[in-house]
């Protein structure tokens, strides 16, 4: 199968290009988001491969089709890039990574609760300064801390399990799941929110989960509780919790995600960045670190990735 793959990076082509010969497909690989402006870059081909940020709205989807492509894989596990319900309409074939290795970004998330607690990005920049003085990285211990976890899926499940071994009371909210360890407390999303001195999100962006942290849950929460989101940058509202880092509601935030993520990366054909203003706000608190949506970017998860979209290409290409 002929595809063209958006927003590749130097990594996809060295993942995509070392599995890709068991499957024999031909990659296009574009270093350019997919949007209305770059869906002719396709033309000529038979699928569409994309990852976080690509948009795939009403208008691309038609557009695709337009020029013959009824096949989108999608080499990332959320789909909320993608109007399903359109791409269904108009009989456009979507496809996923539904579980690569979850540990990775659990892990990612845990390196950001130990990171914002020990202070280290601060320590990092002191010492390589000759700065070799503790005054202001006072840190806290994890053990006996209250950690909640929204959305039990299998990141949340994999992120308990090693917030567990560090002595942490796991609470768990999750709508849905019903088996789970015995060391999970599962409880009300309301009853997390006060009783966790840490929070991490776990759940997908769907429309009821669209900022979940806001105003009103925000202020439910322990002054100076810690929020590492490494899920969707839409769960929680940027201004709202720009408010809460200002009055010291939120002691430290952790974001691999960001709202306006596909913004901040997003390139027209003439290569132009969008400048955001909250993300330089953000920047400007030191008790915030930021990553650029990197929980999954291990090399066993990039491996894994490259292994079912292939196989879901494969597929689509058998019917
Ligand atoms: P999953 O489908 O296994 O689990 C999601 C869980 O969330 C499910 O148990 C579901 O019941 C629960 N849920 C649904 N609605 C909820 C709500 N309103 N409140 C609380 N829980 C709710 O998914 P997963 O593989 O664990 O991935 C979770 C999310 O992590 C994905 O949706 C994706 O957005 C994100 N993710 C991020 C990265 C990264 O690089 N940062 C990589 C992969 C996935």
């Amino acid at each position: 199968m002929k595809v063209a793959m958006y927003s590749a990076q130097s990594y996809d082509r060295f993942s995509f290009d070392k599995v890709n010969e068991e499957y024999g497909h031909e990659f296009l690989y574009l270093d350019i988001d997919l949007n209305l402006f770059t869906v002719k870059l396709a033309e000529g081909c038979e699928a569409v491969c994309i990852f976080v940020n690509d948009q795939a709205d009403a208008k691309v989807l038609q557009a695709l089709l337009n020029i013959g492509i009824k096949t989108l894989v999608l080499r990332c596990a959320g789909f909320n890039q993608v109007d399903l319900e359109v791409a269904k309409e108009l009989g456009i074939q979507v496809m996923r990574v539904p579980a690569y290795s979850p540990e990775a970004v659990a892990e990612h998330a845990v390196a950001m609760i130990l990171t914002l607690n020990r202070k280290t990005h601060k320590a990092y920049n002191r010492v390589r300064e000759g700065n070799f003085s503790l005054v202001g990285l006072t840190g806290f211990n994890l053990h006996r801390k209250k950690v909640g976890v929204i959305g039990l899926g299998k990141i949340g499940l994999a992120f308990s399990k090693i917030i567990h071994g560090f002595g942490c009371e796991v609470l768990a909210y999750d709508p849905v799941i019903q088996s789970y360890p015995d060391y999970i407390n599962v409880i009300q999303l309301e009853e997390l929110l006060q009783e966790s001195d840490i929070i991490s999100l776990h759940c997908p962006l769907l429309k009821d989960t669209l900022h979940l942290i806001n105003k009103e849950r925000l202020a439910l929460m322990k002054d100076g509780v810690m929020l590492i989101n490494t899920s969707r940058g839409g769960l929680v509202h940027t201004r709202d919790i720009i408010e809460a880092l200002k009055k010291r509601k939120v002691g430290f935030l952790g974001i691999d995600v960001y709202d306006q993520e596909e913004k901040l990366f997003f390139r027209d054909l003439s290569g132009n960045i969008i400048e955001d203003d909250d993300i330089l706000r953000l920047m400007s608190f030191p008790n915030v670190l930021i990553t650029a949506h990197q929980g999954f970017f291990t090399s066993e998860a990039l491996n894994e990735i490259a292994h079912i979209t292939l196989q879901n290409l494969m597929n689509a290409e058998k019917g």
